[in-house]
């Protein structure tokens, strides 16, 4: 699932237009779950590729608003500033002819973050979200940097100059089988930062990241438990902490809707470009594959065709007939069904070479799980107020 939290970017209707941009693959650290191919490679997209995107995403009658530019697939601030103030000078002149609701964000592992992008991120006004795994004991295991030190300290630094600076964030947390036996230090470790906003991702198989931690069923009982008491901790505290993985699920237990809506199997919802101006839609991930059947998930180039040729693009027939054959299998044969809408595409390719398959190791834990524990936490309190 996206690191860039398909649920996370899932908001109240209307459902808005999330589109991705790789400034560049590169990323400035090293983390060993990473899955995209290319950090090492320094080049970035050009103006000309950028102008192409701004003009054919805010031009277009079949991008639907409001739309966020989400700079990612790479670490965003390993480019220079004087990049984004080209790239932003280019999205002004253009959006004056068209006047769509739209904002940028950045993806960020934050180590990066000095007062010079202070200044910058707050005279934009870019929506932050911030790659941070726990306290240091457990965040250094595996974001570290190219030298194969811990990134905790670069980490924080930055946290603290949003914090001082009043720009508010939200959180992503990757969890690694280890991270399991530590509910309370997580929880205190966001608590005592003021990290407030979270979601949480596992070590996905995916890309260039051929296992996850998460393969054994005993791993998935004690995410369980983990997850269980994470919402003990929060239900205690009053729910100060806002954990993506409780909201979002709830928000769906809430809704009499039998008819889920899932961004990541509809077209277009999501729109991938990497700095080559190659694009596709459905999960961002997909980028990151290097699939000779699927053609590597491009399903045209801005600089030669326009968005809506997407429709007539061979490896966009392929890639969503099969997601819907997916879907229709989830739609059959999960009691979840009502509460997921058939998953994450990418998750189930990166498993299993496939889209027309349902449940994934991925699924299991970023779904079925959170509804099992929520649930479970619901029945207890109503028999303990029973009991009372
Ligand atoms: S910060 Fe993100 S892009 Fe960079 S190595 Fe870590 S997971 Fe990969
Ligand atoms: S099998 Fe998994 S992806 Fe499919 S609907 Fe159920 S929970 Fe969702």
């Amino acid at each position: 699932m996206v690191s860039v939290e398909s649920d996370a970017v899932r908001p109240a209707h209307p459902y808005k237009t999330l589109v991705v941009l790789q400034a560049s693959p590169f990323c400035n650290i090293d983390c060993q779950y990473c899955y995209l191919p290319h950090r090492s490679i320094t080049a970035k997209m050009s103006p000309a590729v950028m102008q192409r995107i701004f003009e054919e995403v805010m031009g277009s009658s079949i991008i639907e608003e409001p739309i966020t530019f989400l700079w990612h697939l790479g670490e965003p601030l390993a480019v220079p500033i004087e990049f984004y103030e080209g790239a932003f000078n280019l999205y002004d002149s253009v959006n004056k002819v068209y006047q769509r609701q739209s904002s940028h964000a950045f993806q960020t592992n934050a180590t990066l973050i000095n007062p010079r992008w202070i200044d910058f991120i707050q005279e934009r006004r870019i929506g932050i979200g911030v790659s941070v795994d726990g306290p240091a004991f457990i965040h250094d295991r595996k974001r570290i940097n190219r030298k194969g030190v811990g990134t905790h300290n670069a980490v924080m630094n930055g946290i603290r100059l949003l914090q001082e600076a009043k720009i508010g964030f939200s959180a992503i947390t990757v969890l690694t089988n280890f991270t399991l036996d530590y509910p309370e230090s997580l929880y205190e470790f966001y608590i005592e930062n003021n990290i407030l906003d979270v979601a949480f991702n596992i070590d996905e198989i995916e890309g260039t990241n051929k296992t996850s931690s998460f393969s054994e069923d005993s791993t998935i009982r004690r995410y369980k438990r983990f997850l269980a008491n994470l919402l003990t901790l929060v239900a205690q505290d009053g729910g100060r902490l806002k954990v993506r993985e409780f909201w979002t699920t709830l928000r769906s237990i809430c809704s009499e809707s039998h008819n889920p809506y899932n961004t990541m199997v509809e077209p277009l919802r999501i729109l991938n470009f990497d700095h080559q101006g190659n694009f596709s839609t459905f999960c961002p991930e997909l980028v990151a594959a290097s699939s000779e059947e699927y053609a590597g998930f491009k399903m045209g180039n801005i600089l030669e065709v326009p968005i809506s040729s997407i429709f007539e693009n061979s490896v966009f027939k392929k890639v969503y007939q099969e997601i819907q054959q997916g879907v229709s299998l989830c739609k059959q044969s999960c009691s979840y069904w009502d509460l997921c809408g058939g998953g994450s595409p990418s998750n189930k390719f990166f498993e299993t070479g496939r889209f027309d398959v349902s449940e994934t190791l991925a699924c299991r834990a970023h779904k079925k799980i959170v509804v099992d524990v929520l649930l479970d936490h619901f029945e207890q309190v109503s028999s303990t107020t029973q009991v009372q």
